[in-house]
């Protein structure tokens, strides 16, 4: 993360903010809460203060003004707040915080906090924040993830560290390989939490989890957090502070959301149409396959718009080559698997493009969440092909709401199907419109490649008590925090 990127002071908007706990199941709504409005109100460490002071961050955004203080404190915490909100601040600056108040010598081959996310370049970016904001403390940090020579890792580890930022996999390399010993670890953090504790990761997690030890502090963080997941959570948290800054699931919002309807065949060139008419800085496409997203930046390359691919067949080397060359502009359309799918802070994404709509609504949600950064606006585009309208209705009953919907079909293909608006013209959700055999099938393989913690269906940690949903239009019409020039 450049200094450069958080060129944009924020502004709170209180009356978004509300604070919910939940112990034992019960959920208290704390309304009398004012949201500190400035980092020093923390007490937080005069160095991590000249550092903010440096990034430009005036003011705390929702989910660091409810969190900082109660991560000082020790307790653990089960945090969800939007996407592009300040998650890794919110966590990161309470935990320098308390390593600096109490200055160890680091123990060889141990590390005193172990943050663990789902991606390598998720996890590069989060040693890159801790390094920012705490470039002014005295404190070590370093990075354990695959893909890349664990030679030079092991021997970051060798005299320890105060804070390992890590990939899974790569930890458990570590600690076979005698390498690194988690029994000093006094915080774990799960970053994309729910992620962390899906199917993909969960069995590494679990042996993580086992070598830790028992008195800890464990911080949990996302924008999403179905109800099955969290509840596999909570075993891993103890009397855990539960804040949610929005519904959780809400997507962020200033995205501007659309849909649109596509025959399958014509994806390719409605891409290039929507590429070429928008007014794009910065666009990151997502498929679902990774010979699809090689296939997309061939075509967009012929079509005279330059593009890379990132995924998880290219090499490290490669796929740190492609984001860097993003991140610094070089490359303006970047089309990628679900790899960047979590977490990635890229400044100036002005649009995503879903080439596929995605099986699983939470990851629609993480998708669109590369744009609208830090008060920032951003369009989210879908395309939608007659076998993706069950996925949309999904996705929409998850973020309770509608998204507009246009047509680009055939009219050839427009009177086989059903259409995706109704009279009402409230969009696919409210469509009748069934998924074509295929898409019955793909739907069902989506459900299976759930885990079974998630199977059980979607809700919401925090509005588990509520008797209906919070409507939308009540929670995010206006701007949670914004620009200063913008917002004031
Ligand atoms: P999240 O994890 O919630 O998706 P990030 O932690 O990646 O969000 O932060 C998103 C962006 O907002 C980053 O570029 C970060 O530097 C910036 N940011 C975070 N907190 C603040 C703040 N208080 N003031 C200004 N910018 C901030
Ligand atoms: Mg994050």
């Amino acid at each position: 993360m450049s200094s450069a990127s958080i060129s944009r002071p924020v502004r709170l908007a209180r009356r978004q903010v509300c604070v919910l706990q939940i112990e034992s199941n019960i959920l208290t709504i704390d309304t009398n809460f004012k949201p500190n409005s400035s980092f020093a109100d923390f007490e937080l460490n005069a160095s991590l203060l000249r550092a903010l002071a440096e990034e430009k961050y005036q003011t705390p955004t929702p989910i660091q003004a409810q969190t900082i203080p109660t991560v000082m404190s020790g307790r653990d915490v089960i945090g969800i707040a939007q996407t592009g909100t300040g998650k890794t601040a919110a966590f990161a600056l309470p935990i320098l915080h308390r390593l600096a108040a109490d200055p160890r010598p680091a123990t060889r081959r141990n590390c005193r906090v172990l943050v663990l996310s789902p991606t390598r370049e998720l996890s590069g970016q989060i040693l890159d924040n801790f390094r920012t904001y705490g470039r002014h403390l005295r404190l070590s940090a370093a990075l354990a993830i695959g893909g890349v020579a664990i030679g030079k890792q092991v021997r970051a580890l060798l005299g320890g560290v105060d804070v390992l930022v890590a990939t899974p996999g790569r930890v458990l390399d570590l600690v076979k390989s005698n390498a690194l010993r988690l029994g000093e670890v006094d915080c774990l953090v799960l970053d994309e939490a729910d992620r962390m504790l899906d199917m993909g990761f969960i069995h590494d997690i679990r042996k993580i989890v086992a070598k830790l030890p028992a008195a800890r502090q464990t911080l949990m963080f996302s924008a999403t957090m179905p109800r099955a997941i969290a509840d596999l959570a909570a075993q891993m948290l103890r009397e855990p502070v539960k804040v949610a800054v929005a519904p959780v699931a809400s997507t962020a919002d200033r995205v501007e959301q659309r849909i649109i309807r596509v025959d399958r065949s014509a994806k390719p060139i409605v891409l290039i149409d929507v590429l070429r008419r928008e007014p794009i800085d910065r666009a990151l496409i997502f498929t679902r396959t990774k010979h699809g997203a090689d296939k997309v930046a061939r075509g967009l390359n012929r079509a005279g718009i330059a593009a890379e691919a990132i995924h998880g067949n290219k090499s490290q080397n490669q796929r740190e080559r492609v984001l860097a060359a993003f991140r610094r502009g070089d490359v303006k359309t970047l089309v990628a698997t679900d790899i960047a799918a979590r977490g990635i802070d890229v400044d100036g994404i002005s649009h995503v493009v879903n080439f596929d709509v995605p099986n699983l609504p939470e990851t629609y949600v993480h998708r669109i969440g590369r744009t609208a950064r830090a008060g920032a606006d951003g369009v989210a585009i879908s395309l939608c092909d007659g076998e993706e309208v069950a996925f949309v209705r999904d996705i929409e009953k998850l973020i309770r709401m509608s998204i507009p919907v246009s047509d680009r079909r055939t009219h050839h293909a427009r009177a086989k199907e059903q259409p995706a608006k109704t009279k009402d013209g409230r969009g696919v959700a409210n469509s009748n419109a069934k998924p074509r055999r295929r898409g019955a099938a793909s739907r069902k393989k989506g459900r299976r490649d759930r885990s079974p913690e998630n199977a059980a269906g979607l809700g919401s940690v925090a509005f588990l008590n509520r008797r209906a949903p919070p409507t939308r239009d009540a929670a995010a019409t206006a701007p949670r925090w914004v620009g200063q020039l913008e917002g004031s």
